[in-house]
C-alpha cells in the first residue's frame, strides 16, 4: 500500500480514491488490448479529461481546477502504483512536463489557445528535444528553424517523442541561430495539423510499451511566429526552469511502481511453497524484504521533502536530480530482487513483476540518464 503521508490533504485523498476507480473502470479492462497495439486508445484522453485527471494546475479561467502541484504528485504515483506504466507515462508527459511549459511561459493569448483542450484531453501534447543524433546533449539539436517573415519554417527530425503518435501539438525545441551557443535554441510549438509535419514509426520498446513512443519529422513546416513560446533564443532557460519537475516526478512514479512491485511480492511469497514452508519464512526473504521496505521508506521522505520544497518553488535542479538518480536506481534494485523473489515466474510477461521490471528500466534513461544527473549534482558539491 502507498504509505499515508502528511503533504497531502483530504481533497488530495479524494482525488486519489476517485483516480482509483478510474483505472478499475477504464484502465484496467482495456490495458492488455494496449499492450498489444502499443497505444492506448484516443478516447482515453477523452475520459482522462472529462473526469478531471489531466492539467490540474490549469487555472479555471482556463478550463482547469486550479489545484497546486500535489495533484499532480497524487495522480502520478497513482498510475504508476497501479503498475500500468503505459497510461502514466502518457498522462505524465502531457500534464505534468508539457503543461509546465505554457503554463509559464506561454503568452495569455496562446494560453486560452491551448490549455483548455490540454485539459478535457482533446489537445494531446508531446514535446521533442531528443534527435537521432543527439539526446543527453541538448545543445547538439539540429531541427533548424528560419524565420520567413512572419513566420517559421522548421525542418529536421525528432526521436523517442512520448505522445508523439496522439499528439495534437508538440513543443518543439529548435535551432534559430547558429553555433552551438544556449541563446541560438527556440522553443516552437506545432500543430499536428501543420503542412510538412510527419509522423515516423511508433517505436517497439521494451517496456511501457502501451505509451506510444515515436519519430516525428519536420519538412518545412511553417508555423506563425506567434507559435514561439517563451521568446526567441529562450529554449535553454526554459528547459532548465522545467526540467526540475521533470525529474521529480519521474522520481514519483519511480518509488510508487517500485512500491507496486514489493507489495506483490509480499504477498507473492507468502502463497509460493518451498521446502515444505512459504518463501516469506526464509531467513533471506525476509531480510531482503526488509532491505526494501527501508529504502521504500526512505525514498518517500526524500521524495515528499522534495515536492514539499517544489511547492514553494524551492527545489533546486541538483535536489531533483539527486530524486531522479536515486528513486530510479532504487527502483531498479527494488524490481531485480522482486523477480528474483518470483524465481522463473518473474521472467514469464503474464506476470506483473516481468512487466514491471520490464517498465522501470528507461526511467534512469529519459528524463535525463543517471549519468547526466550525477553531472548537475556534481557541479553542486
Ligand atoms: C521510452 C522513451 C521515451 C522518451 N520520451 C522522450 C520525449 O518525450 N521527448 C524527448 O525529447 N526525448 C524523449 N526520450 C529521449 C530521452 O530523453 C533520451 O533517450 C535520453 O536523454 C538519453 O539520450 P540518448 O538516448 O541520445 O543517449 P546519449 O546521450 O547518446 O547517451 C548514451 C550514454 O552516454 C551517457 N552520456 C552521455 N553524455 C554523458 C556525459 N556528459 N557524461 C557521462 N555519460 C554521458 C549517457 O548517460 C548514456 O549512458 C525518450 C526516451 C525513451 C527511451
Amino acid at each position: 500500500m502507498l504509505p499515508n503521508r502528511a503533504i497531502y490533504g483530504e481533497d488530495h485523498e479524494q482525488l486519489r480514491d476517485s483516480l482509483r476507480r478510474f483505472i478499475t473502470e477504464e484502465i484496467a479492462p482495456h490495458f492488455a488490448t494496449w499492450e498489444a497495439e502499443g497505444i492506448v486508445s484516443r478516447t482515453l484522453w477523452d475520459k482522462l479529461g472529462g473526469a478531471g485527471f489531466l492539467c490540474p494546475t490549469v487555472p479555471e479561467a482556463y478550463g482547469g481546477i486550479e489545484s497546486d502541484f500535489r495533484m499532480h504528485a497524487v495522480i502520478a504515483e497513482e498510475l504508476a502504483y497501479s503498475g500500468y506504466m503505459g497510461p502514466a507515462a502518457d498522462v505524465s508527459v502531457h500534464s505534468d512536463v508539457c503543461l509546465g511549459y505554457l503554463l509559464h511561459h506561454a503568452t495569455p493569448e496562446q494560453k486560452a489557445r491551448w490549455l483548455p483542450g490540454m485539459v478535457d484531453g482533446s489537445l494531446v501534447c508531446a514535446i521533442a528535444m531528443t534527435e537521432p543524433g543527439t539526446g543527453s546533449d541538448l545543445q547538439g539539436v539540429r531541427t533548424k528553424g528560419m524565420r520567413d517573415g512572419n513566420e517559421w519554417v522548421i525542418n529536421g527530425a525528432k526521436t523517442f517523442i512520448s505522445n508523439g503518435q496522439h499528439a495534437d501539438m508538440v513543443i518543439v525545441v529548435t535551432r534559430t541561430g547558429e553555433g552551438r551557443g544556449s541563446g541560438n535554441m527556440t522553443l516552437i510549438v506545432v500543430e499536428a495539423d501543420r503542412a510538412g509535419f510527419r509522423r515516423g514509426r511508433n517505436l517497439d520498446k521494451l517496456g511501457q510499451i502501451s505509451a506510444d513512443t515515436s519519430e516525428l519529422f519536420f519538412d518545412n513546416v511553417r508555423v506563425p511566429v506567434e507559435n514561439t513560446l517563451g521568446g526567441e533564443g529562450q529554449a535553454m532557460a526554459i528547459l532548465m526552469s522545467e526540467l526540475p519537475q521533470e525529474r521529480l516526478i519521474i522520481a514519483i512514479t519511480s518509488i510508487g511502481a517500485a512500491q507496486k512491485a514489493y507489495d506483490i511480492t509480499c504477498d507473492y511469497v507468502r502463497e509460493r511453497q518451498a521446502f515444505g514452508k512459504s518463501i516469506a519464512d526464509f531467513q533471506n526473504t525476509r531480510y531482503r524484504l526488509a532491505e526494501l521496505k527501508t529504502e521504500l521508506t526512505v525514498g518517500w521522505a526524500f521524495v515528499d521533502q522534495c515536492i514539499a520544497r517544489h511547492l514553494k518553488g524551492e527545489l533546486s535542479t541538483y535536489e531533483a536530480s539527486m530524486a531522479k538518480l536515486w528513486c530510479t536506481e532504487m527502483q531498479g534494485r527494488v524490481v531485480d530482487a522482486c523477480v528474483q523473489m518470483h524465481g522463473g515466474y518473474g521472467f514469464m510477461r503474464e506476470f506483473e513483476i516481468c512487466r514491471l521490471y520490464a517498465d522501470a528500466r528507461v526511467q534512469r534513461i529519459y528524463g535525463g540518464t543517471s549519468e547526466i544527473m550525477k553531472e548537475l549534482i556534481s557541479r553542486n558539491l
